[in-house]
């Protein structure tokens, strides 16, 4: 029986995540499970899967959360606070941690299960992102493994041999990421002048939350996750392309020295990578249909446009400048995706907000947790300075 803290129950991954297990109940429990401040909705998670522990990360709610889990019957211990998110996720409640949380909210928690030796089924790219050679390092000291969750991440590890997450001497020629295109796959850039969060939401695959959906819609999504692969498989920036395959059902391919070409396929149903993530090196049944490839050809593959996505060439740039960079990256998208999502940029700003951040702020070392994280907030001041003086 492995059991499971899911970090962000209530959002998209985390809803996915306890599909899977509800499907397991002999395998897998949800011992833990975390929301930020959606009290009713982690209640009601609460009541179907009966945790040991329910953490909500805004101290503010913790007296509601009790007193709700009492009216509906359910007994369990209550924390609040970024603090007691940590806690539980290098606590002895769960042997797994499933880092769902979004953003650079997730960092330290997914940090602490890595030190904990925790099984960590990651999600929560930013946190690789920003911090990845410190993550790694939390990993190998803390002697759990690391799975991705991220299902073109998880795909390549899927065609990696026996899942070894190092290419050296595996006789890996590149990493292929493919890449939905997002809502606005072949639009120009003045078709996208007038974009609004409600449209850039709405992708054709997948159902996302709103962060992960804009970031879909500004490539931005695919620049992390090259950083991401980057970090998981220490494959060089040459190493990795990406290639947009509207369809999503090669969720991504590796290429060998031979010319053999591997690719995991599926459909776009993030329950199959959960599902791997959670019982590997087993499998289990996850819920998602079996693939009718006749139904869904062709598919189709073609470059990507970095003229009009210019988030993704800027991920390329922040991953080839190294150090800190991908973390100051994430930082100014973090912010701008904020000021979109609230009508206050326009959406092809986003770009040129992350490009002026990282003009200010060049690469420099990563240190420690503590030096990154500065450069986090110096990233996201300098950011709303550049949303405040542009309006
Ligand atoms: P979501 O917005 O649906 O859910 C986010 C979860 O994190 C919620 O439970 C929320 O309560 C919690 N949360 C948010 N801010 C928090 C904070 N400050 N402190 C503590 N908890 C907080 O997001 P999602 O779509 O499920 O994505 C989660 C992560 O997984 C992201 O990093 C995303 O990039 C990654 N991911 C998502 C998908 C997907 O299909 N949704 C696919 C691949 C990777
Ligand atoms: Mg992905």
């Amino acid at each position: 029986m492995k059991n499971v803290a899911v970090l962000g129950a209530t959002g998209s991954i985390g809803g996915n995540t306890l599909d899977v297990i509800a499907r397991h109940p002999q395998r897998f429990r949800a011992s833990v499970l975390t929301a930020h401040r959606q009290v009713e909705a982690l209640v009601a998670l609460c009541a179907q899967h009966r945790p040991a522990l329910a953490v909500i990360a805004d101290p503010s709610l913790e007296t509601e959360l009790s007193r709700r889990l009492v009216a509906a019957g359910v007994r369990c211990e209550v924390a609040s606070g970024h603090a007691a998110l940590t806690a539980a996720a290098a606590g002895g409640l769960c042997d797994t941690v499933v880092a769902a949380i979004v953003g650079a909210a997730g960092l330290e928690s997914t940090l602490a299960a890595a030190r904990a030796g925790k099984h960590l089924l990651l999600a929560n790219k930013e946190s690789i992102v920003m911090a990845g050679p410190l993550l790694l390092e939390a990993v190998a000291t803390g002697g759990g493994a690391l799975i991705p969750v991220d299902s073109e991440h998880n795909a390549i590890f899927q065609c990696l041999p026996g899942g070894r997450p190092e290419l050296r001497g595996s006789g890996v020629r590149r990493l292929i990421l493919t890449a939905s295109g997002g809502p606005f796959r072949g639009r120009t850039r003045a078709e996208l002048a007038d974009i609004t969060p409600d449209q850039a939401c709405k992708h054709p695959n997948w159902v996302m939350g709103r962060k992960i959906s804009v970031d879909s819609a500004t490539l931005m999504n695919k620049g992390l996750e090259v950083i991401e692969a980057h970090h998981l498989f220490g494959a060089p920036a040459e190493a990795i392309d990406v290639v947009v395959h509207p369809q999503s059902l090669v969720h991504s391919m590796v290429e060998y020295v031979d010319g053999s070409v591997l690719a995991q396929l599926g459909n776009p149903d993030m329950r199959t990578a959960i599902a791997h993530a959670l019982a590997w090196p087993e499998r289990v049944e996850s819920g998602v249909a079996s693939l009718d490839l006749a139904a869904c050809a062709p598919l189709q593959f073609e470059s990507p446009d970095l003229n009009t996505f210019r988030c993704l060439a800027l991920a390329f740039q922040a991953l080839r400048a190294g150090g800190d960079a991908p973390a100051v990256l994430n930082a100014a998208n973090e912010i701008a995706v904020e000021a979109f999502l609230a009508g206050a940029l326009p959406f092809l700003s986003i770009a040129d907000v992350v490009e002026a951040v990282l003009a200010e702020l060049p690469a420099q070392a990563v240190v420690d947790v503590e030096t990154l994280c500065e450069r986090d907030r110096t990233a996201r001041e300098a950011a709303r300075r550049i949303l405040r003086n542009a309006c």
